[in-house]
Formats: C-alpha cells, sequence, structure tokens
C-alpha cells in the first residue's frame, strides 16, 4: 500500500502560515540513523546527545528530554515540590498550559499580570501579591485569604523575550519560592547576556511544530541542581526503582522523547542560531514598515532583552489605525494570510473559573489589541511583502 502523496507536488494554495518548521539541514540522515540501527524508542543515542547539546546550549549542568513542553513543566513543578493546594504565581498573558499543568499537580494558579511595555509577567504585582495579601513567616509564604502556602513561580518568557529575572529572583530568594522558568517560547533568547532557562532553578523548553526549533512533538527540562534532573528522570520513566524488576515506589509518567524525535532535535539545534538570525530579520523588517502607519505599535524589547522575535506582534489602535485588531485579523485570515490573535489571559479561561485569579487588565487590553503575524523561518521576502502590504492597504490613510 502506498500512501495518497506525491513528493514534489506543488502547495495547495498560497496562502502564508503563521509559523511552521524549517527542515532543512540532517533531519534526514539522522533520523535514518535511527531506523537503520533499529533505535527508534525511547532509549538511544540521540536522546542522550539532545539532552547534552541543549544543557551545554543554555549553559546548564543537566537537561532531561520530556514528550512535550507541558509534560515538561508539569515535571518540573513537582521536581520543585509544588503539590496539592500550594499556590504558585503565574503569568496571566501566556499560552495555558502552564496553567494547566499547575492543576495537574493540585496546586492553584495565581495569574501575575503584564507590563505594559514589554508584555512579560510584571515584577511589581508580585511584589505587591506579596505584600498585600501574603503573609511571610520567616520560612513559608502564605495567601492570607485562602490560607495556602504560596510555593513557586512560574516566569513565562512569551514570544522570544525574556522577562526581568534580577528582582524577580531576589524576591523568590527572599520568600523561599522555586523559579520555574517557562521558556517554551523563547529558547535562543538572552537576558543581560545569560540564556534564557538558565536563571531560575530548572526551566522548560518545547519543540512543538511552531516553536523555534522542533521536533515534532518534545520538551526538555534543564537545571543545575543534579537531585532534580535524577528526579525528572525518574518521574518521567514511570518511577522505576529496580533496573530490572518493575518495582516502583511511587506513582510516575511515561514522558519520554522517543529517539527519533531527539534525532530531529539534534538537527534543528544546530541551526538554532540561524533560525534566531533569520526571525530577528523578519521581526526588524515588520517593525520598520509599521512604525511608518498611524495606529501600529509592533512589540518593543527591553534593554535587559536579547529577543529571539519567536512571533512578531503588534498592537493596533483602532482610532487611528481605522480598525480594530479583530477585524483587521479577519481581513488578513480571508487573503489567506495567517494572523493570530494573543491568548485569552488565564484569569478569564473558563477552564480555570474558580481558581485562585488576579484580574489583569494589562494582559485582557493586550489581548484585545495585539495580533501576530506570519514568522516562519522560511518565510520569504516576498511573501513578507505581500503581508506588509495587505496591512498597509486597510489602513485608514491607504
Ligand atoms: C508551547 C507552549 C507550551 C507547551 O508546549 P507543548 O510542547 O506544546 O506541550 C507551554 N507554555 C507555553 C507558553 C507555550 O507557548
Amino acid at each position: 500500500m502506498s500512501i495518497p502523496f506525491e513528493p514534489g507536488a506543488p502547495a495547495e494554495d498560497d496562502h502564508i502560515p503563521l509559523c511552521v518548521p524549517e527542515i532543512g539541514g540532517n533531519e534526514w540522515d539522522y533520523v535514518k540513523k535511527c531506523l537503520d540501527e533499529n533505535m527508534v524508542s525511547s532509549v538511544g543515542p540521540f536522546v542522550n546527545l539532545f539532552e547534552q547539546r541543549l544543557a551545554a546550549y543554555t549553559g546548564m549542568a543537566y537537561a532531561v528530554a520530556t514528550v512535550n513542553g507541558t509534560s515538561a513543566i508539569h515535571t518540573s513543578l513537582l521536581v520543585a515540590g509544588v503539590g496539592q493546594d500550594d499556590e504558585v504565581l503565574v503569568s496571566s498573558l501566556t499560552f495555558i498550559a502552564p496553567v494547566n499543568a499547575i492543576r495537574y499537580t493540585g496546586a492553584w494558579p495565581v495569574t501575575i499580570d503584564a507590563e505594559p511595555d514589554h508584555w512579560q509577567m510584571d515584577v511589581d504585582r508580585v511584589e505587591d501579591f506579596i505584600r498585600n495579601d501574603c503573609i511571610w513567616n520567616g520560612d513559608e509564604l502564605r495567601n492570607r485569604v485562602t490560607d495556602r502556602r504560596v510555593k513557586a513561580i512560574v516566569p513565562v518568557h512569551i514570544l522570544g523575550h525574556p522577562v526581568d529575572m534580577d528582582p524577580l529572583m531576589e524576591i523568590a530568594r527572599n520568600y523561599n519560592l522555586a523559579v520555574i522558568e517557562d521558556a517554551t517560547e523563547s529558547l535562543g533568547a538572552r537576558y543581560r547576556g545569560v540564556p534564557v532557562g538558565s536563571i531560575g532553578d530548572i526551566a522548560c523548553f518545547s519543540f512543538n511544530g511552531n516553536k523555534i526549533i522542533t521536533t515534532g512533538g518534545g520538551g526538555m527540562i534543564v537545571t543545575n541542581r543534579k537531585d532534580w534532573a535524577d528526579r525528572a528522570k525518574y518521574l518521567t520513566t514511570q518511577a522505576k526503582n529496580d533496573p530490572l524488576e518493575y518495582v516502583h515506589n511511587e506513582i510516575g509518567f511515561n514522558y519520554r522523547l522517543t529517539n527519533i524525535q531527539a534525532a530531529m532535535g539534534c538537527a534543528q539545534l544546530e541551526r538554532l542560531d540561524e533560525f534566531v538570525e533569520k526571525k530577528r530579520r523578519i521581526s526588524g523588517h515588520y517593525s520598520a514598515a509599521f512604525s511608518r502607519l498611524p495606529g501600529l505599535k509592533p512589540m518593543k524589547a527591553a534593554d535587559w532583552a536579547e529577543s529571539t522575535c519567536w512571533l512578531f506582534s503588534m498592537e493596533v489602535e483602532e482610532e487611528s489605525f481605522g480598525m480594530d485588531s479583530r477585524e483587521l485579523l479577519h481581513r488578513l485570515l480571508d487573503g489567506g494570510i495567517d494572523a493570530r490573535p494573543l491568548w485569552q489571559p488565564a484569569h478569564l479561561s473558563p477552564a480555570h473559573h474558580g481558581a485562585v485569579l488576579k484580574g489583569s487588565p494589562v494582559a485582557e487590553k493586550l489581548n484585545r489589541a495585539v495580533i501576530n503575524l506570519p514568522s516562519s523561518v522560511g518565510l520569504t521576502e516576498i511573501q513578507q511583502e505581500i503581508v506588509i502590504h495587505a496591512v498597509m492597504d486597510l489602513t485608514k490613510t491607504a
């Protein structure tokens, strides 16, 4: 039986996707090696190599591969000691995965608003929460309203741009809070010269199809603590306590990455710097074109940030642009251009109704006003011109 697929067949239409993988390095060779050597499953040399290389890239001592980024976050929370009825601070403006992962542990999310300039977790709001809503007894932080222990912070580096980590780490150290970096959107970014993912106690990456490098699906945990890395490996491999006999002292998970996926990851990682450079060029080109138009405000990088510009994002001001973000979004979609909004802020998510959630006016405003534009590494100059002109043609002044 053959599959109905013609290699080299032309693309069905000229639609411009938001963010698709770029495959063209050693992926084919490395995956073929897995098949040739009958090493297709979850133990294999590429898994070890991918872990070593990602640890080296981020400057961390240990890395543990996982089946996706969400399982990396779930595992990291458990390893950091987050459990039933703890509270965990998390960015309100994020893809929902880290908020879900907090609930998987039985803990509760406390959403922290975004700062208006760079849209990341607002560290001043973290301080406000601790000062106004918590009691510190010299050992533990407790939410005075719910009487729950506040155990950890999950800063999410959104859109390729780092959170302001120095003041956040200082707060975390003062109040005994573990810091789990959700760096799933920001592999390759730097904070004050240091790789994202190397600042907190433990960090997570994703290799989903739309991320800067992909394994189809996959994730990674990095940390400098050997005991945490060992525990992450243990929990992600069904908590096996005897190498031969099937003895399990705890309930574990099957969160392993396969050797085939890791092979692809190794090939992708070889090209990460090139991908980042291309993303920055795309973003710079959009920014230059749109900052000349009324009512469009491209996302700005902070002075502490070297962003990867994973997705190009801009605010649309209805008054001066002539239509709101959603009308622009739908006009672009109708024209075959895959624009997207930002995520519904977590505190508004029906899935998390009734959890401990704080209002987040900045996140709400950004959710209403921001759209993302096609930002694939493989976006051609012609495609980018098509997107830019489509937007220009829709301005009030056009
Ligand atoms: C993509 C993403 C994840 C989850 O990664 P998966 O590999 O899709 O499970 C987690 N957090 C954020 C912010 C993400 O964008």
